[in-house]
C-alpha cells in the first residue's frame, strides 16, 4: 500500500498555548511501514504541553518497522507521563489523550486510542468514527441515560474518563484492512467540537489533496470559534 499524509495543528482563537502534540510533524509518503498519531494534552500551565510531547516521543521512540504493537507503544507512553509527574510533583494532574495508527505495507491499519481524540475512515464517500470518546457523556449515551444531542450542551461534555498519565488505563484497539482510496483522519477535539461530522465528511470528500484536506479542517474549525486547540492528520491509501 502507498501512503500519502499531511499533519498540522494551530493554536485556535481563545487560548494562549498550544497543548496538543502530533507525529510525525511533516507531509511525507512511504509504502509503510508508517506510524502516524495525535495527542491532547491537558493539566494546566504548560503542563498539558509536556504530557501531550512526552507521549508522542515515547510512543514514536521505536522505529514503525518495530514489532512492538500499538496499545504497547501507549501503555509505554502512559508510564512515561507518570514517571515525569514523579519526578516532578509540579506536574500533578497532566494527562494526555493518544490515538495512534500504525499502517502496514501490506494495508493494515493497527489503532490504539486512549481520550476523546478520534480517528475516521472515509470510505467510498462514507465517514465513519473508528474510535470511541472515553467522556462521561458518551458513556451517559451507551447507558440510555442522556441522548446525543443533551450530551452537546451537557455541563461535563469534556470530562473525559480516560487518560494517560494518571495511573493504569485500558488502551481500546482495533485493526482492519485498508482499501485502496482509503482516507483517515486523526484529530484532536478542537476540530471535533467546532465542526460537526457532516461538515468533517463534506471536507475530506471534496477531493482536495491531503495538505489543502488538513488545512481547511483547521480554518473551519477557527471559523466556527477555534475555542480549542486544533490537530489534524490526513492519510490516502493508495494501491
Ligand atoms: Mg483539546
Amino acid at each position: 500500500m502507498n501512503y500519502v499524509w499531511s499533519t498540522g495543528t494551530h493554536v485556535g482563537r481563545v487560548r494562549e498555548g498550544n497543548e496538543d502534540s502530533l507525529f510525525p510533524e511533516s507531509s511525507g509518503s512511504s509504502s509503510g511501514p508508517e506510524l502516524l498519531m495525535v495527542a491532547d494534552g491537558m493539566g494546566g500551565a504548560v503542563a498539558g504541553e509536556i504530557a501531550s510531547g512526552i507521549a508522542v516521543k515515547v510512543a514514536s521512540e521505536a522505529d514503525a518497522s518495530d514489532p512492538i504493537s500499538s496499545d504497547e507503544r501507549v501503555l509505554k507512553a502512559n508510564a512515561a507521563v507518570g514517571d515525569a509527574v514523579a519526578a516532578d510533583p509540579s506536574l500533578a494532574g497532566m494527562g494526555t489523550t493518544l490515538t495512534l495508527v500504525k499502517l502496514t505495507d501490506d494495508g493494515v491499519l493497527n489503532l490504539a486510542h486512549v481520550g476523546d481524540s478520534r480517528a475516521y475512515l472515509l470510505r467510498d464517500g462514507e465517514l465513519r468514527q473508528l474510535t470511541t470518546d472515553h467522556t462521561l457523556v458518551n458513556e451517559l449515551i451507551s447507558l440510555g441515560r442522556i441522548t446525543p444531542d443533551e450530551a452537546e450542551h451537557h455541563p461535563h461534555r469534556h470530562l473525559i474518563t480516560r487518560v494517560l498519565g494518571l495511573g493504569p488505563v485500558g488502551v481500546d484497539t482495533m485493526k482492519m484492512d485498508l482499501a485502496d482510496g482509503d482516507r483517515i483522519l486523526l484529530c484532536s477535539d478542537g476540530l471535533t467540537t467546532m465542526v460537526s461530522d457532516f461538515g468533517i465528511r463534506e471536507i475530506l470528500a471534496a477531493g482536495e489533496g491531503v495538505e489543502a484536506t488538513v488545512w481547511a479542517l483547521i480554518e473551519h474549525a477557527n471559523v466556527a470559534g477555534g475555542v480549542d486547540n486544533t490537530t489534524v492528520v490526513v492519510i490516502d491509501a493508495r494501491k
